[in-house]
C-alpha cells in the first residue's frame, strides 16, 4: 500500500508557486494549473514548464489591497503562450489588454508586521 504524504500544503504547492510547471497531453492541450485527467480523457499527463510568457486578456485594479498586500496593483488573466490562461499580479502601470508579459519571481505578500515572505510569480510588462 502506497505511504499517504504528511508534508504540509505549503510545501507540497512549492512546485507550482516557484516555477511555472503544469501537465500537457499527447492531444495538444496544456494545463496550468497541472490536471490529473486531460478534456479529451488521457490520464497519462506528463509535466511541463512554461516559458512565461503571455499576453494579458483582462485585468481589474485592486486599489483597496487585503492585509499584506500593498495598493493599488493590477491582477489579470494572462493567456500563456502555450496556450492555458491563468490569474496573476501584473506589476507596472502602464497596463492593457494585449500587452505582453513575462513572468518574474517576486515577493508575493508579508504575512504580518514581522510576518513570513512569501515568494512566487509575478508578470511583468514587457
Ligand atoms: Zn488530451
Amino acid at each position: 500500500m502506497p505511504h499517504r504524504s504528511s508534508v504540509p500544503a505549503s510545501w507540497r504547492l512549492q512546485e507550482n508557486r516557484y516555477s511555472l510547471v503544469g501537465t500537457t497531453c499527447e492531444c495538444g492541450e496544456c494545463h496550468m494549473p497541472g490536471r490529473r485527467v486531460c478534456e479529451c480523457g488521457n490520464e497519462k499527463l506528463e509535466s511541463l514548464e512554461f516559458c512565461g510568457l503571455g499576453e494579458i486578456v483582462s485585468y481589474t485594479t485592486i486599489h483597496v489591497a487585503p492585509a499584506g498586500f500593498s495598493g493599488p496593483y493590477h491582477i489579470a488573466l494572462i493567456r500563456l503562450e502555450e496556450g492555458p490562461v491563468v490569474t496573476g499580479i501584473v506589476t507596472g502601470d502602464d497596463i492593457s489588454v494585449g500587452k505582453k508579459v513575462k513572468s518574474v519571481f517576486r515577493r508575493l505578500y508579508t504575512d504580518g508586521q514581522e510576518g513570513l515572505i512569501t515568494y512566487g510569480f509575478k508578470f511583468e510588462l514587457m
